[in-house]
């Protein structure tokens, strides 16, 4: 098994020396184990606050032991009946090319025709899962709402445009860093403008893709973003704060909102969220999401870098913006 483990802990932008590429014999399959050759590995920007050694809402990855994450692949060889080789299974085992564990560790998910395995890790999985909760049990979102999301062009933005316009939204305002990525959210994500953030002047950009101003901000990035939205809010405004990638990599403390004052003036509601506290919404998600998608109402992209080997660049290209929709690995 080829295994990707942390070397050092990272300050700023993470580099090729803070990870070392191992391969390992796997032991005999012990009773109730099964091996797992993973068909896909999901690199997530989450995964950087991980490879520092802070306090958050689950446990820094440890110096000299494997990256942990989300997974799909395919049980080769079973000691347990509960997965028979040739499963379909999704997974945390993280950045490897063959995993073997408990079989509790992994779960079984439908193997549909017409469903590539790669969407159980995106649009059919967490990142949408992430959109709906924010847009729904966060943001309250409500029909005839505007709304303006940053990040919109990747796995968790491509899918929030969507589900905010199928839930009724009257206007969905996005940002993304390149003309290509802008073109896109309008063409195929049913966003109804877009604007690229690299031009500068969020604030202005903002204000002039939405005169009649927002009323829910899904914020993936922080920063700028966050500031041009309190600047834009309506009065009764609800942000969902989901992430904030502008932050990710820096090491000096980003320059914060000069408009919190909004948020009493106007009577602002600002809630962040992580997954891990609104799984119990995954049946719920499930069942909207699976009508849509059969319904074929539903859009994806995702960037494929192949082989387990490329693994760490592919984590740092999507945190540059390389990908649009979701980035993977392909093993
Ligand atoms: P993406 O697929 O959106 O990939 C990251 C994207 O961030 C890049 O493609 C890049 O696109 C953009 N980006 C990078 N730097 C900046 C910057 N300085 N300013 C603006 N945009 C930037 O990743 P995900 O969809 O997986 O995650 C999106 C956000 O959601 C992240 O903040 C993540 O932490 C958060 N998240 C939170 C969860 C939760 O439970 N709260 C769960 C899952 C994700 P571009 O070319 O447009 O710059």
């Amino acid at each position: 098994s080829t295994q990707i483990l942390l070397a050092s802990r990272p300050t700023g932008w993470p580099t090729q020396d803070n990870f070392t590429t191992v391969k390992r014999e796997l032991a005999d399959l012990k009773a109730g184990e099964v091996r797992v050759r993973n068909e896909f590995v999901s690199v997530d920007p989450y995964m950087r606050g991980r490879m520092n050694d802070t306090r958050s809402y689950i446990p820094s990855f440890q110096i000299g032991e494997q990256i942990l994450g989300g997974a799909i692949g395919r049980v080769v060889l079973s000691a347990d009946e509960a997965l028979p080789e040739g499963t379909l299974v999704s997974h945390q085992h993280g950045w490897s090319d063959l995993v073997q564990a408990e079989a509790a560790s992994f779960k079984a998910v439908p193997d549909l025709p017409g469903v590539p395995s790669s969407l159980r890790l995106h649009i059919l999985g967490m990142t949408g899962l992430t959109a709906y909760v924010g847009l729904s049990h966060i943001a309250n979102l409500e029909a005839g709402d505007t709304v303006f999301i940053s990040g919109a062009a990747g796995a968790v933005g491509t899918a929030a445009g969507q589900i905010a316009k199928l839930m009724g939204a009257k206007r969905v305002i996005g940002s993304a860093g390149s003309a290509e990525k802008v073109e896109l959210l309008t063409s195929k994500y049913g966003y109804d403008t877009a604007f690229n953030y690299k031009d500068g002047d969020v604030r202005g950009q903002l204000a002039a893709a939405a005169p009649e101003g927002i009323d829910v901000y899904f914020d993936n990035v922080g920063g700028d973003h966050l500031e041009a939205a309190l600047a834009s809010f309506n009065d009764g405004g609800r942000a969902a704060l989901c992430g904030a990638i502008s932050s990710y990599n820096t090491s000096e403390v980003p320059a914060g909102p000069n408009n919190m004052t909004n948020m009493v003036t106007r009577g602002l509601k600002m809630q962040g969220f992580t997954l891990s506290n609104y799984l119990f919404l995954s049946p719920e998600f499930g069942e909207r999401m699976g009508q849509w998608f059969a319904e074929g109402k539903i859009a994806y992209d995702e960037t494929i870098v192949e082989g387990i080997e490329n693994t760490v660049d592919a984590f740092l290209d999507m945190m540059r913006g390389a990908n649009t929709g979701k980035m993977l690995v392909r093993i």
